[in-house]
């Protein structure tokens, strides 16, 4: 995403805002949310005004990775995002309980989606990063027809399996004319001491996934401790750590977008 966006989509709902990039996975754990708050701070690190919201309704994870624990505030009856790390960011975790909402059914899901989108006070930004719940669901629908999203990325792990899960989300998404910007291999593989490489989760899985579904792919990222650490501390990676290879790893995808 350059302050010139390859593609450009103007939109009712979210008046100043440029660029909607929505962040999916077909299953949790892959790291689809470390990624989305990620990507998120190397955007604004480049100067585009960035958002972020985590709409993760069954494990919002924004609250841990970025630290924010204070309820947001309202003005003019909208939400004001809180900021942090150079990012507007706001998670469904900061206004519902996660538990309850563990047990919504479709339509409460895509209400509240639609209710973050539209009652968020986003005001002008270049780029806002969605970190949608895992899989391919009601969320995901309601972001599609909002008509409201430039493209998705979708995180996926290298397993065989990923292949499935990169299928799913790729489809879900043409059925719905929302281009996909492209496909990260996330956990692609860890690096010993003496540079080789262990492929804990087998090899290259996203990448051929990618290919055969001529989608994009947009790079790997692979297993570094310093990534699950820095979540840890409330920082995301690149403020924690910003020297680091996993650091250069991330802006390089973000500079893909
Ligand atoms: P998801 O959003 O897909 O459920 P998360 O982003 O919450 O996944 O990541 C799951 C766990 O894996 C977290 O503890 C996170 O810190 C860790 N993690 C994600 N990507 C990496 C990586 N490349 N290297 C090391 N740990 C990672």
């Amino acid at each position: 995403v350059r302050k010139r966006a390859r593609i450009d989509k103007a939109s009712d709902s979210l008046p100043g805002v440029r660029n909607v990039i929505a962040v999916a996975s077909g299953k949790g754990g892959v790291g689809k949310s470390t990624i989305a708050a990620n990507l998120a701070v190397a955007f604004a690190e480049r100067g585009l005004a960035t958002g972020l919201l985590d709409a993760d309704i069954y494990g919002p994870s924004l609250p841990t990775l970025f630290g924010l624990k204070a309820r947001p505030a309202l003005r003019d009856g909208k939400i004001v995002p809180l900021e942090a790390f150079g990012v507007k960011a706001m998670s469904i975790g900061l206004l519902v309980d996660p538990d309850k909402a563990l047990a919504w059914r479709g339509p409460m899901v895509m209400g509240a989606v639609r209710q973050l989108m539209g009652d968020v006070d986003w005001g002008a930004l270049d780029v806002l990063v969605i970190d949608t719940p895992p899989g391919t669901g009601d969320a995901h629908l309601t972001l599609a027809q909002s008509k409201k999203l430039t493209g998705a990325v979708i995180v996926s792990t290298p397993q065989e399996l990923a292949l499935a899960d990169v299928r799913r989300g790729v489809a879900l998404f043409r059925t719905v004319n929302v281009p996909i910007l492209g496909v990260i291999e996330n956990m692609a593989w860890l690096e010993g001491p003496d540079g080789t490489r262990s492929y804990l989760f087998g090899r290259g899985g996203a990448e051929r996934s990618a290919r055969e579904l001529d989608a994009p792919f947009l790079g790997f990222v692979p297993i570094f401790p310093e990534l699950r650490e820095a979540s840890d501390t409330g920082a995301p990676l690149i403020a924690h750590a910003p020297d680091s290879p996993a650091a250069a790893a991330i802006r390089d995808l973000a500079d893909k977008l």
